[in-house]
């Protein structure tokens, strides 16, 4: 079995490839470890290979992992990047970095309420259901320009992009990243603060080569880095 340092050091290598094919900085590529189902341990083995960015995905999950331990005075970020429901954003709200999964004008006005309620500062990323399945979570494209207004509106939150998962085949899953960033690129005519508006949190194990050059500034890497779940 690979060690997690080989396999990290194997991604960076393939981010370098990626971002010198398509013309870009690597530094403007964070790579976030998807830690969900696996241990606190495995997080701290990661972090000490130099991985400062990791990404939950269950709520109870997180916050027990968060609290263990092994993760104890450790400056690791951490990112939500499920799906998060209105009544869970009490439970993570003062202890993430970032929140990749609203995707409901309702979820993102609770995340402001809580927000100002606990005198917080949040910052999010609107998901995208890029592929049209019903079976993912998602807001429809065509709804993200007209709840924009409404959305920055919101005080003690800020969008700073868009994220998607991507369908299971890779030529779609281009067509759905480019899709992602032209409509990033549209939500940002709209926004009173453009520079704010700047990640597109794409790819994950299988396809963060291709979400590198179609624009990707997050990529969400699980198995590739911590083996099968
Ligand atoms: C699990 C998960 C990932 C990581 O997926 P891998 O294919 O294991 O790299 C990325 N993003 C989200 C939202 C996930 O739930």
């Amino acid at each position: 079995m690979e060690s997690i340092a080989s396999n990290l050091q194997a991604i960076h290598e393939q981010i370098d490839a990626a971002c010198l094919k398509a013309g870009r900085d690597p530094a403007g590529v964070s790579l976030i470890a998807v830690s969900k189902t696996k241990p606190a341990a495995l997080v701290r083995e990661a972090f000490d290979a130099g991985q400062v960015e990791f990404g939950e995905s269950y709520v109870q999950e997180f916050v027990q992992k968060s609290e263990d331990p092994v993760l104890e005075n450790i400056p690791l970020k951490w990112h939500f990047v499920g799906h998060l429901q209105s009544n869970k954003i009490r439970m993570i709200i003062d202890r993430v970095a970032l929140i990749h999964g609203i995707d409901r004008f309702s979820t993102a006005e609770e995340l402001s309420r809580q927000a100002v309620k606990r005198n917080l500062h949040v910052e999010y990323l609107l998901e995208v259901n890029t592929s049209g399945e019903a079976s993912k979570y998602g807001m429809p494209p065509a709804e993200v320009l007209p709840l924009s207004a409404a959305l920055f509106s919101l005080p003690n939150i800020t969008l700073r992009g868009l994220m998607t998962i991507a369908s299971p085949d890779i030529a779609e899953a281009k067509r759905e990243f480019r899709s992602l960033r032209i409509l990033l690129d549209e939500l940002r005519k709209l926004a009173p603060d453009p520079l704010k508006l700047s990640e597109l949190s794409m790819g994950m194990s299988g396809d963060f080569t291709e979400a590198i050059e179609e624009g990707a500034t997050m990529i969400r890497v699980g198995t590739a880095i911590f083996g099968w779940r």
